[in-house]
């Protein structure tokens, strides 16, 4: 896949009318609806704030949760408009439907330098479905289409890819980053490469796994996946996470790594717990020794040095799925030195899957890294190697 994509820089926006893709897919209190982070939100402001100041209409619009069957009055994006208008200082235009007579009636009407925002675009069936005739009245709104919603680009819906088959397509700054970052990680690496891979599942890190051994100098397993491994490798791994029907293929990833020549790390030592939960009682036992009625919930302190040691001298690390159960503080040790571990390095440090991104914020962090992914779905697909058709459909530089 090409990353090298045009952006808002590459085209002329004055006068155009814009249709901007954000990812205003905010986290809302569920009794109230309020929107208890409004994080993506800002983060959008910077391309915002670009296209209004140089002249440009801008249509934004985004979907919001998950309503299935047509709007969703709870699924309304009406307050995140407001929220918008609060923070660019500006008033946002709110459209009661996407392509229906008053997202027409108002997008028409639109000036340079003014901001409208469509109701929730999944309230439309074509969305996900990616209907070429509801891609095509998208299109009909603008001359332009910007993508900036990088938590979405791995969907192939209307308004994240089928649009750009009908109008001139470019990103915005928030995809422009994700792909300088990501894409540098992952088709030209400062090495050694390092990837750190953890979290709770092999199953869910096949792809990721797999394509890295590929591009990796070095890799670290920790998190529940290890367990697996190390029972792959005849361990005894008590009640940790074990996921018996993908045994024989942590064995071929580890061949394939000595195949390969990729050093690939395995913990050495585990925390182990007598429950899953925050006050369990635990000890530090052997990797392949943990006792029956035990599980292992986070990385051991030899683990933890040697996992440090091997990101010393790292030019890149990409780091995808927790150490332990960062989640509960007795078992959050692991994950917080590998995070402190690299904000000492001076590595190019990238952190790519929700949770992660989560545990690198909680254990304060996320300013130390050189970029922190804003799509755990989109992050994980793009470190699977996949095409993310919302990128894909970009204009190449
Ligand atoms: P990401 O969202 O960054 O891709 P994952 O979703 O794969 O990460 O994994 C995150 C989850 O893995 C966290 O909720 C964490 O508690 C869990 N986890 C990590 N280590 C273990 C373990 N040893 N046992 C059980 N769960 C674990
Ligand atoms: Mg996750």
């Amino acid at each position: 896949m090409n990353y090298n994509k045009k952006t808002i820089r590459d085209v002329d926006v004055t006068g155009k009318k814009v249709l901007l893709r954000c990812d205003f897919n905010v986290p809302q209190d569920k009794e109230t609806g309020a929107i208890t982070s409004d994080k993506r939100i800002v983060a959008a402001l910077p391309t915002i704030r670009y296209l209004l100041e140089n002249g440009a209409a801008v249509i934004a619009c985004s979907h919001l949760g998950k309503p299935k069957n047509g709007p969703d009055p709870k699924l309304s994006l009406a307050p995140v408009a407001e929220r918008l208008s609060e923070l660019l200082g500006q008033t946002v235009i709110f459209a009661h439907d996407v392509i229906g007579e008053d997202a027409k009636a108002k997008a028409a009407a639109l000036q340079s330098g003014e901001i409208m925002l469509l109701e929730n675009t999944r309230f439309e069936p074509g969305e996900t479905k990616n209907d070429p005739a509801l891609a095509k009245a998208l299109a009909d709104l603008a001359d332009l289409y910007v993508s900036d919603a990088f938590g979405a680009v791995h969907r192939a819906h209307a308004s994240t890819a089928g649009v750009a088959a009908y109008l001139p397509a470019v990103s915005g700054f928030l995809i422009q980053k994700e792909l300088e970052f990501l894409g540098g990680a992952i088709f030209s690496p400062k090495r050694p490469l390092v990837a750190i891979l953890g979290g709770s599942k092999v199953s869910s890190k096949i792809g990721v796994i797999n394509n890295l051994l590929e591009i990796a100098d070095t890799i670290i397993i920790g998190g529940g996946m290890a367990y697996t491994f190390s029972a792959a490798l005849g361990g005894k791994v008590g009640d940790s996470l074990l996921e018996a029907d993908w045994l024989d293929y942590s064995r071929e990833m580890i061949e394939k790594a000595a195949a390969k020549g990729v050093k690939l790390l395995l913990p050495v030592d585990t925390v182990c717990a007598d429950a899953f939960a925050p006050g369990a009682n635990f000890q530090v036992v052997k990797a392949g020794e943990i006792p029956d009625g035990w599980q292992g919930l986070d990385i051991g302190p030899e683990t933890v040095k040697l996992y440090c040691d091997a990101v010393a001298d790292a030019g890149t690390v990409i780091w995808n799925g927790p150490m332990g159960v960062f989640e509960f503080p007795a078992f959050a040790k692991g994950t917080e030195a590998v995070a402190k571990a690299l904000s000492h390095t001076s590595a190019i440090t990238i952190i790519g899957g929700g949770d992660s991104a989560a545990a690198v914020e909680q254990l304060g962090y996320a300013d130390q890294m050189t970029h922190i992914s804003t799509g755990g779905g989109a992050s994980l697909e793009f470190l699977e190697g996949k095409e993310l058709p919302g990128v894909a459909c970009l204009l190449d530089k």
